[in-house]
């Protein structure tokens, strides 16, 4: 019995089907994909949002990294339903505060 775990069904029976680059080939018999036994685990879109939002990747990087066109991560992008964000205005008091240099300035606020 082997462990190797489908990427896309996470289907952990899966069989040896071929080589490609010295690299071994799997088939899930649950969804009938294939995918490369070293592969990294494809992330879900969120996660690579994630990592183009936070981690400050390119489109191009998180696309060799992962094996995805680029154009494949955008639509993945435009996919993902952000949620709406909510002010909660508050009352404050506000002291601005500018000191003039050369050929600059510094601007303060303080709540
Ligand atoms: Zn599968």
């Amino acid at each position: 019995m082997n462990k190797k775990k489908c990427p896309y069904c996470n289907n952990s029976k899966c069989i040896k089907k071929g080589k490609r680059d010295g690299h071994q080939r799997w088939q899930c018999k649950n969804c009938k994909k294939k995918f490369q036994a070293n592969k990294k685990a494809l992330p879900t879109k969120e996660e690579l949002f994630c990592l183009y939002t936070f981690s400050k990747q390119t489109l191009s990087e998180l696309s060799q990294e992962y094996h995805l066109k680029t154009n494949t991560i955008q639509k993945l992008f435009d996919e993902i339903i952000l949620p709406n964000k909510t002010h909660n205005p508050r009352t404050l008091s506000l002291a601005v505060d500018t000191t003039f240099f050369d050929d600059f300035a510094v601007v303060v606020f303080r709540d």
